[in-house]
């Protein structure tokens, strides 16, 4: 039997919160590590939260002192692509620096599984779509590849310190949770949907458009946005597989459809009724122009499956919690 107790870091955050939510519901105990900074606490509905950051090694020794862990899911960090070309040190102290605090009490600790969020950025520009894991990583951002060289770090100390980890490389996380309990909520916002559905409340007068001269359908960027509750059920997934006494592995999560931002646009518009004016305006640093990902391996390996792949569900979820909002 594997101890059911999971510390969830950035358990806090958009996509932290499903996952705890999850792993609750499956029975897991979860103790939620989040430095409030980005995360809500209105968001922890489940377990218990500690408030603390990964910086201080001291605080994670006595979390990992008191609580006997079975593995760590490892969601903590932060993931603004412009601004991690503006302040990129930010990013690598706390997404590299402190993933090796974590790392280190981890093993001191002998909890030697976790969960990474990693994401589709490590990849940078692709040459073909869909990508799958084989493909080359070579980030055109600070964000992308500060987690690029969480990923490394893994592999070396799986190999020196027998570390087990499921990498798990998102794609655009969207939608809200199907019952309306949690949702996306940042501040500052710069995320698409949320932007867009603030159009669409009257809460912001229109939506920029980042670039319209992209090599793409219509101009814009093209992404693979992917509901936060099939994103969160893969984490489950990857516990069962380290669990199972699987050995290291790397999982693209997306949908394999590409979206362009203008086409998210017009999703919305359908969805919610409202008018949403879109203005163009010029591209934002560190953005590829299209990021599709295969997911046949985690279909495959861990069995995955998402349940909400169209666009319009996804919005509509996001759009219901956007419109009673609770943080
Ligand atoms: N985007 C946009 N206008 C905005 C915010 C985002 O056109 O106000 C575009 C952005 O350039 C990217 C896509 O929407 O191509 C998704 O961006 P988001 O910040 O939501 O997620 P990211 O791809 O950075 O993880």
């Amino acid at each position: 039997m594997h101890n059911k107790c999971v510390l969830v870091t950035g358990g806090a955050g958009y996509i932290g919160s499903h996952v705890n939510k999850m792993l609750n519901r499956q029975g897991y105990e979860t103790i939620i590590f989040d430095n409030l900074i980005y995360g809500h606490r209105e968001a922890v509905k489940w377990g218990k939260l500690i408030v603390g950051d990964l910086s201080d090694i001291k605080q994670l020794k006595e979390v990992f002192d008191k609580y006997e862990f079975g593995a760590v899911v490892h969601l903590a960090a932060y993931a603004y692509v412009g601004e991690s070309v503006k302040n990129p040190e930010k990013y690598y102290y706390n997404n590299v620096s402190n993933t090796l605090n974590l790392l280190h009490v981890m093993l001191e600790h002998k909890v030697n599984k976790i969960v990474f969020s990693s994401t589709c950025a490590t990849y940078g520009e692709p040459d073909t779509v869909p990508i799958t894991e084989k493909m080359p990583q070579n980030p055109i951002n600070p964000y992308g590849a500060s987690k690029l060289m969480v990923e490394r770090i893994f592999k070396d100390y799986s190999l020196a310190y027998g570390l087990k980890f499921v990498v798990l490389r998102y794609f655009n996380a969207a939608g809200a949770d199907s019952e309306g309990e949690i949702g996306e909520s940042h501040d500052p916002e710069t995320h698409l949907i949320p932007l867009v559905l603030d159009a669409a409340g009257g809460q912001r007068e229109d939506v920029k458009i980042f670039g319209s001269d992209y090599e793409t359908v219509d101009g814009s960027c093209v992404r693979d946005y992917i509901h936060v509750e099939d994103l969160a059920n893969a984490h489950l997934l990857a516990l069962d597989y380290l669990n199972n006494g699987k050995e290291p592995d790397y999982f693209n999560l997306g949908n394999e459809t590409g979206t362009s931002v203008l086409e998210v646009v017009e999703s919305a518009r359908k969805v919610t009724g409202r008018d949403i004016k879109a203005t163009i305006s010029g591209r934002r640093e560190g953005d590829p122009a299209i990021l599709v990902g295969s997911s046949k391996k985690a279909r495959e390996v861990l069995g995955w499956k998402p349940k909400y792949e169209d666009i319009d569900t996804i919005i509509t979820h996001a759009w219901r919690w956007h419109e009673n909002k609770l943080y």
